[in-house]
């Protein structure tokens, strides 16, 4: 605890020294997240028999474990570890059992993970909370565009085993005016009963996912409402492709940014004011991206791996259970965000495409080809033969010839003439189990080539 408090001091400072705009040092926010690192890790080797067990395994001195480059040496933990490792084996025994409590990833993931949380967290968590409401419009001016005003609408499950609703209801401890901005929906209600909520309402910002947002704005369509005019529309990240943010966007004719996180390892990435993708929220969590178990080289898509730097109750700490794959850039952004940029893309490992001269096609190319074609709700690319690349596409609406002919084009022009590019309209991709999206964009049947 002692640990934390001084690392929290020292963040702290990190941010006064920005806020008044003085220099940092270079690389003083990389040294930070090592420092909690190593933190992170010994108390885990000495607290948590998972991970006592699995270094012990491996072999692995938790005290070489310094720099952010040594995390690769750490063997990974899976969503199978955690759910065979629950309850006592994620557990710190440095913590009262009766001051945890449980929260589980979402039901419709088919196969829920539950992790401990501090309890105290959320009891010491209105104020911290009343401060983020008050400076929430202050920080997300930055996406909004223009001033936006403190009424907020998040919707989310009112349930005892999300994050989002055990803090909503420490803050309905408080006053009601001074909560008043903020308005809490339920998933679970009825399209028009949210749409009238969000009518009598007003937000100017609203968090959901963009699922229900799309629901709401078909309901409206159907009962021939209008839709709130929202100036700033906050989805989950892995879910939401650029066509359905566009069209989001045009629905509440405001800006639609996103929000990556989950259950596990708390909140991941939020989007770059300024460009596509998202930065690590690199105060709480270190992001890698790891193909067949090494990092990714820069540029390179790799599935996502997580380690969250301050859940001491049960450490995250390379955890590969989340089934998202991304790139990371790492060149300085233009928002100013010290963190890689990530791009995430779609919910599963992609396959490369190999062509007939064995050149081998990224499948972020082909999948970055189509993802902006009007009236292309979902598609599967799948290499059949090495001169055979079939396209299974879901359209949106009428217009089947324009938007094949569109793919074709767009494909052709990496693929090249030696691959017959074949469009399939279909009304349904079928869903892959045991991955959290249940997507596979890119798809090769081709045998995987030895060396
Ligand atoms: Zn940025």
């Amino acid at each position: 605890m002692s640990n934390s408090l001084s690392s929290g001091f020292r963040f702290c400072r990190y941010f006064i020294k920005q806020y008044l705009g003085r220099d940092s040092e270079p690389g003083e926010w990389r040294r930070l997240q090592e420092e909690r690192l190593r933190v992170m890790v010994r108390h885990a080797y000495e607290n948590v028999p998972l991970y006592r067990e699995k270094y012990d395994k491996a072999g692995i001195d938790p005290d070489s474990i310094r720099t952010l480059d040594d995390l690769q040496r750490l063997p990974m933990v899976s969503k199978d570890d955690l759910k065979k490792g629950f309850p006592f084996a994620i557990l710190s025994r440095r913590i009262d059992p009766g001051n945890c409590l449980t929260v589980s990833t979402s039901g419709s993931t088919g196969s829920p993970v539950r992790v401990f949380r501090d309890r105290r967290f959320f009891r010491l968590a209105p104020l911290p909370l009343l401060l983020g409401l008050l400076f929430a419009p202050r920080f997300l001016k930055r996406w909004g565009g223009s001033k936006l005003k403190r009424r907020m609408t998040i919707i989310a499950p009112k349930d005892e085993g999300y994050d989002i609703h055990l803090l909503y209801k420490q803050l309905e401890r408080l006053p009601r005016f001074l909560r008043g901005g903020l308005q809490y929906l339920d998933t679970t209600a009825e399209p028009g009963l949210l749409l009238e909520a969000l009518l009598g309402h007003r937000p100017d910002v609203v968090a959901a996912d963009p699922v229900i947002l799309q629901n709401i704005a078909a309901e409206a369509g159907r009962l021939g409402r209008p839709l709130p005019a929202v100036k700033l529309l906050v989805v989950g990240g892995a879910f939401s492709g650029a066509n359905a943010r566009a069209r989001l966007a045009e629905a509440y004719g405001g800006r639609v940014i996103e929000h990556y996180g989950a259950m596990e390892a708390g909140t991941i990435a939020f989007a770059c004011p300024d460009r596509e993708g998202l930065h690590p929220l690199w105060t709480s969590v270190i992001v890698e991206t790891v193909r067949d178990g090494k990092p990714c080289a820069p540029d390179t898509p790799g599935e996502v791996v997580v380690t969250n730097l301050w859940n001491t109750v049960t450490p995250i700490i390379r955890y590969a259970g989340l089934g998202d794959t991304a790139v990371q850039e790492h060149e300085a952004c233009s928002c100013g965000s010290p963190a890689p940029r990530l791009t995430l893309l779609g919910g599963r490992q992609v396959d490369a495409l190999v062509l007939p001269d064995g050149s081998v096609i990224h499948p972020f190319r082909l999948t970055l080809a189509l993802e902006r074609i009007p009236r292309l709700d979902r598609f599967q690319i799948i290499q059949e033969a090495v001169d055979r690349v079939r396209v299974k596409v879901v359209i949106d609406g009428a217009g089947e010839e324009a938007v094949a002919a569109s793919v074709m084009r767009n494909l052709n022009a990496i693929l090249g003439d030696a691959v017959t590019v074949l469009v399939e309209a279909v009304n349904d991709i079928p869903r892959l189990k045991g991955t959290r999206t249940g997507q596979a964009p890119v798809l090769s049947l081709l045998e995987p080539q030895s060396d």
